[in-house]
């Protein structure tokens, strides 16, 4: 770990101040939310920012609620401790506990937001698969003013996203989930706890009114591909006949063909492959036992 480089630090407490000193600075300025990730690439020297503008004092940006016919709103600066323990979010999409219980530890969890884990754009992020699966939409305010991106679109290559200049996460809106839906959320890390995926498999399954087939199947991955993607072509199995286990058990060799993973210290591209076929397989069957449950 390096010394900090001196950097110039502003706490504002609008969002429109924010904005304000973002665009002035040029893209040299960071948001700053919990720390957990800027902090330690600038103490490694991974990057040299020379203005910080710590988005924590802005009343409002951590809210959770319920926006009625939408669905549930989350804020950028929402804490993963607070998202986990929301009462609201246990009910409406009960998968985001399952997941968030299994990103990096308490410690972190009550520091880290999921603006800054959207803001990371991390290939291994934790958060991008469940929010993919949900249909979830991020809302982004800027000098330009505001506009929606759906979770397709806000990665745009390793550790960057398609936000503008002086553009800042504010929120994200999940819809609400149909009534005969279930999904799941598995991880596989080199370590049971404290770890970044290896690979990452988010699974959502909606039935008709006969519970056959399929109405809805989203499958979406992390840590297999240089950004977080879904599975399209493991859905479209799903999606062709009926919901059997063989089909499902096709889906997840589907899913494991069609990513594109890298070797490196965590795991081979062969092992990450291997991986994608049983947690997808696993994840799957999670869902669709949840989604006949109702
Ligand atoms: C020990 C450890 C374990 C970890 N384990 C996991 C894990 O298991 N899974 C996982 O997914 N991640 C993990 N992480 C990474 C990190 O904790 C997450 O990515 C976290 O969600 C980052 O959120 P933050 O609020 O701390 O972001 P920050 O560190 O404050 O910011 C991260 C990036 O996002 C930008 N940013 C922050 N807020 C905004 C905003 N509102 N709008 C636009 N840009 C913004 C920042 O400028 C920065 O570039 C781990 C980190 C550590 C240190």
């Amino acid at each position: 770990m390096n010394r900090l480089k001196p950097f110039a630090y502003f706490e504002p407490t609008t969002l429109p101040e924010a904005i304000e000193i973002l665009a002035a600075k040029k893209g040299a300025a960071f948001p700053l939310a919990g720390g957990t990730d800027l902090l330690v690439r600038m103490k490694r020297g991974v990057i040299k920012p020379s203005t910080i503008v710590n988005l924590k004092r802005i009343e409002g940006l951590d809210q959770i609620k319920k926006e009625p016919g939408r669905g549930v709103r989350i804020g950028a600066l929402a804490t993963f401790s607070a998202i986990e323990d929301s009462h609201l979010l246990r009910l409406s999409h009960p998968v985001i506990a399952q997941a968030v219980s299994v990103l990096a530890c308490p410690s972190i969890r009550n520091l880290a937001t999921m603006g800054g884990n959207i803001g990371r754009a991390s290939p291994a992020s934790d958060a991008a698969p469940f929010l993919m699966i949900l249909g979830a939409t991020v809302s982004l305010k800027g000098p330009q003013g505001e506009r929606e991106l759906g979770m397709g679109e806000i990665f745009s290559g390793p550790g960057t996203t398609a936000s503008r200049p002086a553009e800042a996460i504010t929120s994200l809106l999940l819809p609400d989930m149909a009534s005969h839906s279930g999904a799941a959320y598995l991880k596989i890390g080199r370590r049971e706890g404290m770890d970044c995926a290896l690979a990452g498999v988010a699974a959502l399954v909606t039935f008709s009114g006969g519970k056959r087939e399929a109405e809805d199947t989203k499958i979406a991955l992390s840590a297999v591909a240089p950004v977080p993607m879904r599975a399209k072509k493991a859905e479209k199995t799903i999606l062709s006949g009926r919901l059997t286990e063989k089909c499902i058990r096709e889906a997840a060799k589907v899913a494991s063909e069609e990513i594109s993973p890298v070797s490196d210290m965590r795991a081979s591209a062969s092992y990450r492959r291997e991986v994608v076929r049983v947690l997808t397989y696993r994840a799957l069957m999670t869902a669709l036992q949840q989604a006949r449950e109702g």
